[in-house]
């Protein structure tokens, strides 16, 4: 069997030329006599690999000497509770928009160590929309946002302005995949497993005057100074994932990088959402100006044809398009590595699938 259409949420689809890639240099990395899974995080041969992974992030993000860039273990879900434990320390308040799933999980973590504040949500419309209309308080310490809902299906398109208070984002599932002004926020994490490479490894972007604010209190490893002063070789870090992202960074930069990737990823996502505008058999949850480019739910007419989709989808090579279990239908997650071709063969099958089960 070769290799099918992976349409997973995360871990999700990697660039074929970066498994290849892998493969080829699993037994002897660069003359090193050793896979890279083997070597000392320590060794010359390493710090290679990890320095060129944050020098190819920085350049195709554009991201400005002030700012630090970590790789650390946990998963965004760590995220939820590290970005409070370390900023949380002004007043002790910060503002929360609540747009899915991932926001919840975040203000629920920050409950744990302050004041988390929502002001403002979209669960009044099943999270089908990004609010427009919020005031962002004073004394906040930051403003959370979400910038990709994976499982929701929506995107901001437009960032908050927050004046002087951190803006900081979660964009696990979007992060690459869109130009992205770095300026604009005080911190920037995501989990490697959607966009960026396989998982273990989470990026965080801080701005450095956001680092070292935490109480005595926080345990070393929750810190951002301790990872920040070490570069992320503080202790072991998940020396493979950092291997892998940077191929998939040197991948991106080789198809020319975030602007080339935005318009094709802006050319997928006009394939889905038009055939999706002109059938009345499909339909998208989503709030049409609030779409993600990333992930793209849709239902058919009933929860029976749904299933049947997805089994037969699955049986024509079309992997992971079951909806997420807390919304139901489908959910085709069209990442950086997907390619075009794999978008338009859905299409293709789910115009057939429509003709086949279409009521006459
Ligand atoms: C997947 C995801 C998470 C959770 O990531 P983990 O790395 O599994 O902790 C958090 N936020 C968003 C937006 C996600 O897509």
């Amino acid at each position: 069997m070769g290799r099918i259409y992976n349409f997973a949420a995360g871990p999700a689809v990697l660039p074929e030329q970066v498994l290849k890639k892998a493969a080829a240099e699993m037994l002897d990395y660069k003359g090193s006599g050793m896979s890279v899974m083997e070597m000392s995080h320590r060794s010359k041969v390493y710090e290679e690999i990890i320095q060129n992974a944050e020098s190819l992030l920085r350049k195709l993000m554009d991201i400005p000497d002030n700012y630090s860039v970590l790789f650390l273990q946990g998963g965004a879900s760590t995220q939820f509770a590290m970005v409070p434990m370390n900023l949380l320390t002004g007043s002790g308040k910060a503002d929360y928009i609540n747009t899915g799933s991932w926001s919840k999980k975040a203000i629920s973590e920050a409950k744990l160590f302050g004041v988390p504040r929502v002001i403002a949500s979209s669960e009044d419309k099943n999270f089908s929309y990004i609010p427009k209309e919020f005031t962002i308080s004073e004394d906040a310490d930051y403003v959370h946002i979400t910038t990709n809902n994976t499982i929701e299906g929506t995107r901001f398109t437009s960032i908050p302005e927050t004046g002087r208070i951190p803006l900081v984002a979660d964009m696990s599932s979007n992060i690459l995949s869109e130009k992205t002004n770095v300026s604009a926020y005080g911190l920037i994490y995501a989990g490697a497993q959607k966009n960026l490479g396989p998982s273990g490894v989470t990026i965080v972007i801080i701005r450095k005057d956001l680092i070292g604010k935490h109480s005595e209190k926080v345990p070393t490893m929750l810190r951002y100074s301790t990872h920040a002063e070490a570069d992320s070789l503080y202790n072991t870090p998940p020396c493979y994932s950092i291997y892998i992202a940077g191929l998939v960074l040197q991948w991106l930069d080789d198809i020319g990088g975030v602007d080339a990737i935005e318009a094709i990823n802006k050319d997928k996502a006009s394939l889905l959402y038009d055939y999706l505008g002109n059938t009345d058999f499909f339909k998208s949850p989503v709030n049409t100006a609030d779409r993600s480019l990333m992930n793209v739910p849709f239902v058919s007419p009933s929860e029976e044809l749904d299933a049947r989709f997805v089994r037969e989808a699955e049986k024509a090579g079309f992997s992971s398009l079951k909806g997420h279990r807390s919304v139901g239908g489908m959910r085709a997650s069209i990442y950086n590595a997907m390619p075009v071709e794999g978008v338009k063969a859905l299409v293709t099958f789910m115009k057939k699938f429509e003709s086949a089960n279409r009521k006459v």
